[in-house]
């Protein structure tokens, strides 16, 4: 393990590396301010930090639910071939299953941040948040199916190299959102992207 102190000193080198001068005013403070925010942006190799996901058996409210439950959020990651950020908008689905279990819906949105807090690449980050969901569900009486889509503007894209504004798309279906067309067009239909 690499110390906080030997981090710093790599900050200050590479500062040097780029044209900088690491001890001028400015810059003093910078690797300190970089750690704590690594810290923070890095918080998803902590399993500390990993949220823990409250389910509630399908009925306890009273209604047995099993339509499709939707939720849209925003997310912010870091690309693990550039370190730049990249960041957009997200759509979760799943079709809960009747005897099983439903998620608490504040639930996905702090998988999805812990989820975006390490290195990703976006085709991963969708199939983690999945994955993690999923889990928590339990495999007693999954779900039907999830669905993951997230739209992403890459900083990697658009602040370099190619120099180009757009969004990438990637998805992760399983279950029903996988296997059937219906099922698919359905949560299509509530994603209302300009
Ligand atoms: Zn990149």
């Amino acid at each position: 393990m690499i110390t906080e102190e030997q981090a710093k000193k790599d900050i200050k080198e590479l500062l040097e590396f780029i044209g900088e001068d690491p001890e001028r005013v400015g810059l003093q403070e910078t690797p300190d301010r970089m750690i704590r925010m690594f810290r923070e942006i890095f918080r998803g190799y902590d399993p500390f930090q990993k949220p823990h996901i409250t389910t509630f058996p399908n009925g306890q409210d009273g209604i047995v639910y099993d339509n499709m439950v939707v939720d849209n959020g925003t997310f912010y990651s870091l690309c693990e071939h550039h370190c730049r950020t990249f960041f957009g908008e997200y759509w979760f689905a799943y079709l809960p299953n009747p005897k099983g279990r439903i998620l608490g819906l504040s639930k996905i949105g702090r998988v999805v941040d812990y989820c975006s807090a390490r290195l990703q690449v976006q085709e991963r980050l969708v199939q983690d948040v999945v994955q993690m969901l999923t889990e928590a569900l339990g495999d007693e009486y999954p779900p039907f199916g999830m669905a993951m889509m997230m739209k992403g503007r890459h900083m990697c894209k658009e602040g370099r190299g190619p120099r180009k504004t757009g969004m990438m798309t990637s998805t992760y279906l399983t279950g029903a959102f996988r296997n059937s067309a219906e099922v698919r067009q359905e949560f299509l239909s509530y994603i209302d992207v300009k």
